[in-house]
């Protein structure tokens, strides 16, 4: 059983193509995440876009976190810019650190009970 769910992205990685939007769309009927172009911007020293993945509401996946199984936006990701984590501590160490990771999506505890 998953304790906690969250969809992590990884900026560095995101090249912006929507492809995981219209796939959660297509999954749930719902406009779960969208992605915001930010930018252009300097980043790193380049003039660059950032790309971020925003939720309007929890996560409509429960049969994919049962099966441990990556949801529809992970799996269409062409640069591997997602990923799901169900680690709690995973996920506050993500938040804390100044890194270029965001969790854009966090279930609730009581979404992830199988019994
Ligand atoms: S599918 Fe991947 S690269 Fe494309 S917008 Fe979504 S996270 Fe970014
Ligand atoms: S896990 Fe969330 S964002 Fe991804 S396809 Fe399912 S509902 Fe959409």
């Amino acid at each position: 059983m998953n304790e906690v769910f969250g969809l992590v992205e990884n900026l560095d990685r995101c090249v912006g193509c929507h492809s995981c939007s219209i796939a959660c769309a297509k999954e749930t009927g719902e406009k779960v995440i969208e992605v915001r172009e930010i930018g252009p911007r300097t980043i790193k020293g380049e003039l660059a876009s950032d790309f971020l993945l925003t939720a309007s509401q929890d996560c409509l996946c429960k049969e994919f976190w049962e099966k441990d199984s990556d949801p529809p936006c992970v799996s269409v990701c062409p640069t591997d810019a997602l990923a799901v984590c169900d680690s709690r501590e995973l996920l506050k160490k993500i938040q804390s650190e100044n890194s270029r990771k965001q969790v854009i999506q966090i279930g609730n505890e009581e979404d992830h009970e199988t019994g």
